[in-house]
């Protein structure tokens, strides 16, 4: 039995005489958020969202020069303030007590800190067409540390043998690996959310956020994001993050004690959303629509949020903001883009641009059309004189067209004509160039499944998107060649990468651990990746290109120094093609690389394309 010390009786007794009734009376303050900030920010306003037991009846006041308490606001609960909080432009990085008061009592203090700023604002210089971009799940590309796998106080526990269920993968699983992606050739890592999903089941996604302030703790801690950033910038590689807006877990702590009813869209009952994001901006769109649509849940697991509520805009849009400069974010991919309140999302890229003016946002418009998808891209033209403000879409027409057009017969309007005919419709877009162009991702069936597990498709396909207009997109393990169908499930196209576990019986992350024909995959992509780094003409160059003729789809990247050619032969047999056909863009080459060999020739009259396959040429003068 431990022993209790004179002083300790002592105190105890004095406690209970005259302490406890005011130990009682204190506010338990559970949260402060942001729970800092910096010093030195573009605006100058910052509004706290405090959350404690009748913290509503405490008057907050703090005492630090160059801030100041402009507004105090009480909503429907009584246990949130929201503080809305005034900087002057110069205020300096420290540490101020925010003192909750009651009757001249201090019932809760709570230290906030304003830090300094490790980067000028215009060094966040964001991703662009240099980049290609690898889209990774977290749960499922490695586990680094299985100590975290099963975290006692969180509803899901890990188990490998279900294909929706959590597999153990994390944040140390993708810092153990950082030399595989400058191995493979790509700069830049979006990683599905990180941010905490303490849900019952099917949690592994990410999408079904339970903290937006916190990084869920079976992928490690929010030091931990911070210290990937840092080592991935290391190496020269850039972070992406998810970011929802749309909707929060439906096991987030204020699900009980909302601040106000409307914090989410409410329905009598469950009302599921109809998906249909071209209704936003349909000019004959039904209320009833629209209403499913931006207010509908996107899951029974998944509130809707009411952006339209300024306290959870604003508290969304610090959150951003707080993210970016806190581990030092290089870009954002936001889900569901036209679900959320369109004017928001505007609102929202505007303080995000205000922040950081190099800054970019790839947005999830999920649409088949080239207008649709323009529409919600930076765009002057849009007749509702609405913007979106978005500085990048991802190119889904042109996904569905690759995933076809290697798998058809070439006709009039199949098999490359399809690339030919979406691409001939990039005048609905303000600049093409910054659209992400992808096969896959984690959402739809795996390339190498549309491609019938075809390898030349696949080099075909690769080749293709690795030299088109925009910022490639791939998804992990499609350099592997692996396979999945979305309608089995999810889990299935979103299966464990290859030696990402201890003990896993391969190693894809080395040569000897691929089979043949994954080495042929990655070997194949590699050299590509790794050319492209090099090339200004396929990262930023003019795209030229001429309509496919006998199964050949033939174009140009090119600038004013430096000019590639692409032929790629869709058909079964073997073409001799002519070169004059492409004069305009010849004139003045005589001769050329090919970038997957390395074999230099001379450039004739005509040009034999194996069946099959593509084509890779660096022309030289
Ligand atoms: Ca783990």
């Amino acid at each position: 039995m431990k022993m209790i010390s004179k002083s300790r009786i002592l105190s105890l007794i004095f406690a209970l005489l005259f302490g406890f009734q005011a130990f009682a009376e204190k506010t338990n303050l559970e949260r402060v958020e942001p729970p800092f900030w910096w010093a030195g920010m573009a605006s100058t306003e910052l509004q706290l969202m405090v959350y404690g037991q009748n913290i509503s009846e405490t008057t907050p006041v703090l005492t630090y020069n160059g801030v100041s308490i402009r507004q105090v606001i009480h909503v429907e609960s009584p246990n949130y303030l929201f503080i809305d909080i005034e900087f002057d432009a110069n205020v300096k990085p420290g540490h101020f007590s925010i003192q909750f008061m009651d009757d001249k009592k201090v019932k809760a203090s709570y230290d906030y800190e304003l830090k300094p700023r490790k980067k000028d604002a215009c060094e966040f210089k964001g991703f662009d067409n240099s980049d290609v971009i690898y889209l990774l799940m977290p749960d499922r590309f490695s586990n680094g540390d299985p100590s975290n796998d099963n975290i006692p106080d969180m509803l899901e526990k890990a188990d490998r043998n279900k294909p929706n269920g959590r597999h153990g993968g994390d944040i140390q699983g993708i810092i153990d690996h950082l030399d595989y992606f400058n191995d493979l050739g790509v700069t830049a890592l979006w990683i599905n959310p990180l941010l905490e999903n303490n849900m019952e089941t099917y949690s592994y996604h990410g999408y079904a956020m339970t903290d937006f302030y916190k990084v869920d703790p079976r992928f490690g801690s929010n030091a931990d994001y911070a210290e990937l950033v840092e080592k991935a910038h290391e190496k020269g590689l850039k972070i992406i993050m998810d970011m929802v807006f749309n909707h929060c877990g439906t096991g987030y702590y204020w699900k009980d004690d909302l601040p106000m009813k409307d914090w989410y869209n409410q329905w009598p009952e469950f009302t599921r959303s109809n998906y249909r994001g071209g209704v936003v901006t349909d000019p004959h769109q039904s209320e009833y629509d629209y209403n499913k649509m931006v207010k509908g849940w996107f899951d029974v697991t998944m509130a809707d949020l009411n952006q339209e509520n300024k306290l959870l805009a604003n508290f969304i849009i610090q959150n951003s903001i707080w993210w970016i400069e806190y581990v030092g974010l290089d870009g954002i991919r936001q889900d569901t883009y036209p679900y959320p309140y369109q004017d928001f999302m505007s609102q929202w890229m505007e303080r995000v641009l205000l922040e950081y003016p190099n800054y970019n946002v790839v947005g999830e418009v999920w649409l088949s059309y080239p207008q649709a998808v323009a529409y919600w891209m930076q765009n002057e033209r849009n007749k509702d004189g609405k913007q979106s403000g978005l500085t990048n879409v991802f190119d889904f027409p042109l996904m569905y067209a690759i995933s076809k057009a290697f798998n058809e017969d070439e006709g009039w309007a199949s098999g490359t004509a399809q690339l030919y005919e979406v691409l001939s419709q990039d005048y609905v877009y303000e600049e093409p160039l910054d659209l992400v162009v992808f096969a896959d991702n984690h959402d739809g069936d795996r390339l190498y499944t549309k491609l019938k597990e075809d390898i030349n498709s696949f080099k075909m396909s690769m080749a293709y998107l690795l030299t088109t207009r925009g910022i490639p997109q791939l998804y992990y393990g499609t350099e592997l060649l692996m396979t999945g169908e979305e309608h089995k499930g999810h889990g299935y196209i979103r299966e464990d990468f290859p030696g990402g576990w201890p003990g896993d019986p391969m190693n894809a992350f080395t040569p000897e651990g691929r089979s043949e024909e994954q080495n042929e995959a990655f070997n194949f992509l590699q050299s590509l990746l790794q050319w492209r780094k090099t090339s200004q003409a396929v990262q930023f160059g003019k795209l030229t290109h001429f309509v496919p003729e006998e199964g050949v789809y033939v174009y140009f990247r090119h600038t004013d120094k430096e000019a590639v050619m692409i032929l790629i032969n869709n058909s079964e047999e073997e073409k001799t093609i002519d070169l004059d056909r492409f004069n305009e863009r010849l004139a003045g080459y005589t001769s050329c690389t090919h970038v997957l060999s390395g074999n230099k020739i001379k450039l004739g009259k005509s040009i034999v394309v194996p069946e099959k396959s593509p084509m890779v040429l660096q022309l030289h003068p």
